[in-house]
C-alpha cells in the first residue's frame, strides 16, 4: 500500500491494518529465492515477529539514577556492567556456589534445577565425576597439554573415536575451542575445497558470534552495529526446500556451503520438517554445496539419538560439534567431514593454540563413552525422558489450550510456545503491560527460577518461547518438578495474577503472598449501552496519565492490591526503565444526542516527584514520546494528565503535529472547579459576591485562570504564590492581578454585568487604582498568616506533598482542592467536619460512557475535568489556540458551555 493510500485511511482503519499487521507477525516463510544479505535491505530490529525488550534501545547505565557500578559485584563492574543491570531488575542475579548433578546450589544452600544446563554444554550435570576422573588420569601420567607442531597423540585418539561413533562416511575431523569456531573451520573448510564464496543459511538460525557465525546468524539483535552480515552472507526459510532449490539455481556457482540446525534452539525449538536434511542434501550435491550440519546444540545425544542427523538417515558433508564434546568441563569443539571435502591447502593453513589441546580431547574421550557405553544406555534414556516429558507438557498444554500454542522439541531440546501476545489481549493491567514492553517471558522466568527455584531459558530473540535443555541424566524427579512449577507459572498467568508473578521482585516469598488473585471481567466500549441511530462519530482522542503514587499501582492493577507503599516503589524502581508510554484501556463516550467518541489512555511510568527530576529537555522527549505515540495509534486529540502538563509547559514545549490537537485540559478544569464552587455556594445559602477566595498556586496556569473567573465572582482575592521562590513568584502573582482587572475592565466594557459587592463589580465601574481596590487583592506567599482568612480556598499547585493542613482553614470554610496529588492532607474531612469540601476538578461524563481507569474510584461516570476536556474536543471538534499554555477565560467560558451541551457537568 502506497503512502498516499496510507494516509487516506480512517485512523480506525489504520488501527485495523496494523492490528493485521501484529497478527502476521509470526513465521512466514517466503516462496523467494535466498534473500542476500549484501543485496537485499537488513530486517528491521523493530520486526514484528520478535517482541522482546531486548530489540529495543539500551539504557545508557550512566542515566540511571538508582545504580552506582562501584557498588555491583566485580562481574558486573568490569565484565558486564549491562547484563548485570538486567540480571539485577529482571531477578536473574543468582551466585551459585556448588553444583550438584541437575541442580545449582546458591550460598544459602537452596538448589535449583538446571534446565538450561549452558544449552547443553553440561551433558552430565555440574560434577561429572567420569570427566573428573579423565583429566585426574592425565594428570597424574604427566601427559604434556599444548604441543604445537608434532603429532598430539589425544587428538588422533578422540578423532578415531568420533568417526566411529558418527554417522557412516565422515572420514577427517578438526578440532576446534566452541561452537562458533567450529562453524568457522566449517566455512573456510566448504570454501577453500569448493573454490566459492557463497555461504547460505536458515532464517531465524543461530550459529554463534564470531564474525562468520553472526554473518550466517540471521537475527539483527546479534548482527546490528557488527558489521555483519560479511559480503558473500544470504538466508533462505527454515525447512523451505524450494526455497532452496530456487536459491541455489538463481546463482549455481555462488555457494561453497548450505549451513543448517536440525532443530533450531535460540529461535525457539523448531525443528526441520520430515525428509527436509536429506532432499537438501541432494539438492546441494547437484550444486556442488557442501552441506554443512551444525549439531552444536544438537549433536551428543541431546535430541535421543547421538547425533540429530542419525534420526534423518544423512551423512552431511560437514558436521560441526561443541558444547556437550567437553563433557561439561572443557571447552572443546570439531567438525568431522567427508574424504570428499578434505583440502591440503585447509589441513595445512588452519589451526588454533588451544585447539584440541591434550586435557579438552581426554575430557572429550570420556564424554564419547559416558554417551556409547551399554550400548549407549544414556542416550536412550534421554530419548525416553524426552518422551515423557514432552507428554506432560502436551497434558499442560490440554489444561492451558489458550495459553500453551505449542510444543516442539526431540529428547531433552523442548520449547514450550506460549501465546502470550493473545494473554496480553485478554487481560489488563500489568500483565498486559509486561507483554507490550516485551518483559513478560523474562518475568515468568525470573518467577520459575526464584519461587519455583527451576532455571530455564526463555528465546531471547524470538517470539515467547521456554527452552528446556536439563543435563542428560536428567530424572523423571526433576520433570515432575518441572511441570508442577509450569502449571502454577501458566496458571498465574491465564488468571492475569500479576501479583503471583512479580512478587519475588518486591522480596516476598510465596508463603507471604495472598490467595490467588482472579482479574475481574472488564466492561469493553461495546457495552456503552446501545448505539443510537444518527451517530455521529467524533475525532479519536488519548490522554497521556503518569502515576500520581504507589496506589495508582494498585487501581492499574488490582492484583497489587496486598502491596505494600515500599514493595511497590521496589517493582516500578526494577522495570521503569524498560517501559515506554505504554497505551492501555479502550474508552468511549456517547451523548444523549448521538455523538461519539473513542480512544485511550497513554501511561508514563512515573511519579510526579520523577518527572520533575528529569531535566526539560528530558522531561519534553518523554511527554513527546507519548504524544507521538498516541498519534501513531490514530489519536487527533491528546490531552496532558497533571504533571505531563507541567513539565511540558501546558504542552507548549511539545511539537505541533499538523491535525492533531494538543490540550492541556486546564481550561475546562478550571471551569469545573468555578462550577462547582457555586454550586456548593448556593447548597449552603453562601453567596461568593461575599466571599473571599484564596487562590492557592495563582500563578500557574490554572491558578491564573481561577483568579481570572473568581475575579468575576468574588468579594475578595487573595493570590497566594510559591513560598520557595517568593521574590519571582510575587512578581508573577502582581501581573495575575493586574490581569484580574484587566479582564473584569474588558468584560464591563462589552457590557457584563457583575454582582454587586463582588471585586468586578467594584473595578469594573471604577477602573482607577485606588486603596479600596487594593485591599479586594492581596498577594502573598505566607499561607500560615493568609489562608485563615478566606471563606473560599481553591488550591491548584504542582507540590508534590500536601501543605495545607486544619490550622490553615477558618471555620466553616468550603475548599476546593484542584491539584493531583492532593494539596490538602488526607484527614482533612475527617478532622475538620465544619469544612465545606468541594470536588475539585471532578466532573461527570454522560451516563453511556466507558471511562476505565479515567473514573473516579466508586464514583460511576466521574473522572477529571482535564480528561473531560479531552473527550469533549473529541466529541465536538471545538478548536482554540488557547488550549495549551497561559489560558483564555472567552475559551474556557465556550468550552463550558460546549461540554455542558454535551451533558457533562461539574460533580457534586
Ligand atoms: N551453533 C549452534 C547451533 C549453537 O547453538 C551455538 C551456541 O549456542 C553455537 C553454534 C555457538 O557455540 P559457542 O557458543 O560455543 O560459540
Amino acid at each position: 500500500m502506497s503512502s498516499l493510500e496510507l494516509e487516506q485511511l480512517t485512523p480506525a482503519q489504520k488501527r485495523a491494518l496494523l492490528a493485521e499487521h501484529l497478527r502476521k507477525r509470526t513465521r512466514i516463510p517466503t516462496a523467494d529465492a535466498a534473500s542476500s544479505k549484501d543485496e537485499a535491505a537488513p530486517r528491521q530490529p523493530g520486526d514484528e515477529r520478535r517482541r522482546s525488550f531486548l530489540d529495543g534501545d539500551t539504557i545508557a547505565l550512566a542515566s540511571l539514577k538508582d545504580w552506582n557500578a562501584q557498588e555491583q559485584d566485580p562481574y558486573v563492574r568490569y565484565v558486564a556492567p549491562y547484563k548485570g543491570f538486567l540480571y539485577q531488575r529482571l531477578g536473574l542475579d543468582k551466585t551459585f556456589v556448588r553444583g550438584e548433578g541437575c541442580y545449582l546450589l546458591d550460598a544459602d544452600g537452596n538448589r535449583y534445577a538446571d534446565c538450561i544446563a549452558q544449552f547443553g554444554a553440561v551433558p552430565f550435570g555440574h560434577d561429572p565425576a567420569a570427566i573428573w576422573q579423565a583429566l585426574e588420569i592425565a594428570r597424574r601420567e604427566g601427559v604434556p597439554n599444548l604441543v604445537i607442531a608434532s603429532i598430539p597423540t589425544a587428538q588422533g585418539e578422540l578423532a578415531e573415536r568420533l568417526l566411529a561413533v558418527a554417522p557412516p562416511g565422515l572420514a577427517h575431523v578438526v578440532f576446534t575451542n566452541s561452537g562458533a569456531e567450529s562453524i568457522e573451520a566449517a566455512i573456510k573448510l566448504a570454501r577453500c575445497r569448493t573454490g566459492r564464496a557463497g555461504v547460505l543459511a536458515a532464517q531465524d538460525a543461530f550459529h554463534g558470534l564470531t564474525l562468520a557465525g553472526m554473518s550466517a546468524t540471521d537475527t539483527a539483535f546479534f548482527q546490528r552495529g557488527f558489521g555483519a552480515p560479511v559480503p558473500g552472507f544470504s538466508v533462505v526459510p527454515f525447512g523451505d526446500l524450494a526455497a532452496l532449490q530456487a536459491a541455489l539455481a538463481a546463482r549455481p556457482d555462488f555457494f561453497a556451503s548450505f549451513l543448517i540446525e536440525i532443530i533450531q534452539g535460540e529461535s525457539g525449538i523448531h525443528v526441520a520438517p520430515s525428509g527436509y536434511l536429506g532432499a537438501a542434501l541432494e539438492l546441494c550435491h547437484r550444486y556442488g554445496v557442501l552441506l554443512v550440519v551444525d549439531e552444536v546444540q544438537t549433536g551428543l545425544g541431546r535430541t535421543g539419538s547421538l547425533f540429530a542427523c542419525e534420526a534423518e538417515g544423512i551423512t552431511p558433508d560437514i558436521l560441526a560439534l561443541a558444547k556437550a564434546l567437553g563433557g561439561g568441563l572443557m571447552p572443546i569443539g570439531a567438525c568431522l567431514y567427508t574424504e570428499n571435502a578434505y583440502s591440503e591447502q585447509f589441513d595445512l593453513r588452519h589451526g588454533s593454540t588451544f585447539a584440541g589441546n591434550t586435557l579438552a580431547c581426554r575430557a572429550a574421550l570420556a564424554t564419547i563413552e559416558e554417551l556409547t557405553k551399554e550400548d549407549r544406555r544414556l542416550v536412550h534414556h534421554v530419548a525416553a525422558i524426552g518422551d515423557r516429558l514432552q507428554q506432560q507438557l502436551r497434558q499442560l498444554q490440554t489444561e492451558y489450550p489458550q495459553l500453551v500454542k505449542e510444543i516442539r522439541g526431540r529428547g531433552l531440546m523442548l520449547g514450550v510456545e506460549l501465546d502470550l501476545p493473545s494473554l496480553a489481549e485478554s487481560k489488563t493491567g500489568m500483565l498486559a503491560m509486561l507483554q507490550h514492553e516485551g518483559l513478560l517471558l523474562y518475568v515468568a522466568v525470573s518467577y520459575l527460577l526464584n519461587v519455583e527455584r527451576i532455571r530455564i531459558a526463555p528465546s531471547f530473540t524470538h517470539g515467547a518461547v521456554l527452552r528446556i535443555e536439563p543435563p542428560l541424566i536428567a530424572d523423571a524427579a526433576l520433570c515432575d518438578h518441572l511441570i508442577g512449577a509450569l502449571r502454577r507459572l501458566f496458571d498465574a498467568l491465564q488468571r492475569g495474577d500479576a501479583a503471583e508473578l512479580v512478587g519475588h521482585l518486591m522480596g516476598r516469598s510465596r508463603s507471604a503472598m495472598s490467595p490467588p488473585f482472579s482479574v475481574p471481567p472488564q466492561p469493553t466500549p461495546a457495552a456503552a449501552g446501545p448505539r443510537r441511530s444518527g451517530r455521529r462519530d467524533g475525532a479519536r482522542f488519548a490522554f497521556i496519565v503518569h502515576l500520581l503514587d504507589p496506589s495508582s499501582l494498585r487501581r492499574f492493577d488490582p492484583s497489587l492490591e496486598p502491596f505494600n507503599d515500599a514493595e511497590l516503589q521496589a517493582l516500578k524502581s526494577r522495570i521503569t526503565e524498560f517501559i515506554k508510554p505504554y497505551p492501555f484501556g479502550e474508552l468511549a463516550v456517547e451523548t444523549a444526542d448521538g455523538r461519539r467518541t473513542e480512544g485511550e489512555l497513554i501511561a508514563l511510568p512515573h511519579f510526579p516527584s520523577e518527572l520533575l527530576a528529569l531535566s526539560e529537555d528530558e522531561a519534553v522527549a518523554l511527554v513527546q514520546s507519548a504524544v507521538d505515540s498516541a498519534v501513531e495509534r490514530g489519536a487527533e486529540v491528546v490531552g496532558l494528565a497533571g504533571f505531563s502538563s507541567i513539565v511540558t509547559v501546558g504542552g507548549l514545549a511539545l511539537r505541533a503535529r499538523e491535525g492533531v490537537t494538543v490540550t492541556s485540559g486546564n481550561s475546562y478544569t478550571s471551569w469545573a472547579a468555578v462550577q462547582a464552587i457555586e454550586a456548593a455556594c448556593v447548597k449552603h445559602g453562601m453567596s461568593l459576591a461575599d466571599c473571599t477566595v484564596a487562590v492557592v498556586g495563582a500563578a500557574g496556569a490554572i491558578g491564573h485562570a481561577l483568579s481570572l473567573l473568581c475575579a468575576e465572582r468574588a468579594a475578595e482575592l487573595i493570590l497566594i504564590g510559591n513560598p520557595d521562590s517568593v521574590e519571582p513568584s510575587i512578581g508573577r502573582l502582581r501581573l495575575v492581578a493586574e490581569n484580574c482587572k484587566r479582564h473584569v475592565a474588558s468584560l464591563a466594557a462589552r457590557g457584563r454585568q457583575f454582582a454587586p459587592g463582588t471585586f468586578a463589580h467594584h473595578w469594573g465601574r471604577r477602573p482607577t487604582p485606588s486603596a479600596d481596590t487594593d485591599a479586594r487583592i492581596t498577594i502573598a506567599s505566607d499561607i500560615d498568616r493568609h489562608l485563615p482568612r478566606a471563606d473560599v480556598v481553591v488550591t491548584a499547585t504542582n507540590a508534590v506533598l500536601p501543605f495545607i493542613y486544619a490550622r490553615h482553614l477558618r471555620k466553616g470554610a468550603m475548599v476546593c482542592d484542584v491539584s493531583r496529588p492532593f494539596n490538602i492532607v488526607p484527614n482533612l474531612r475527617d478532622e475538620r467536619p465544619d469544612l465545606r469540601m468541594v470536588d475539585g476538578g471532578l466532573v461527570r461524563a454522560p451516563e453511556t460512557s466507558v471511562l476505565g481507569l479515567l473514573e473516579e474510584p466508586n464514583r460511576r461516570n466521574v473522572l477529571l475535568a482535564c480528561a473531560a476536556e479531552t473527550i469533549i474536543l473529541g466529541l465536538s471538534g471545538f478548536r482554540s489556540d488557547h488550549l495549551c499554555g497561559r489560558l483564555d477565560p472567552a475559551t474556557i467560558e465556550d468550552l463550558g458551555k460546549v461540554a455542558a451541551r454535551l451533558g457533562f457537568s461539574a460533580a457534586s
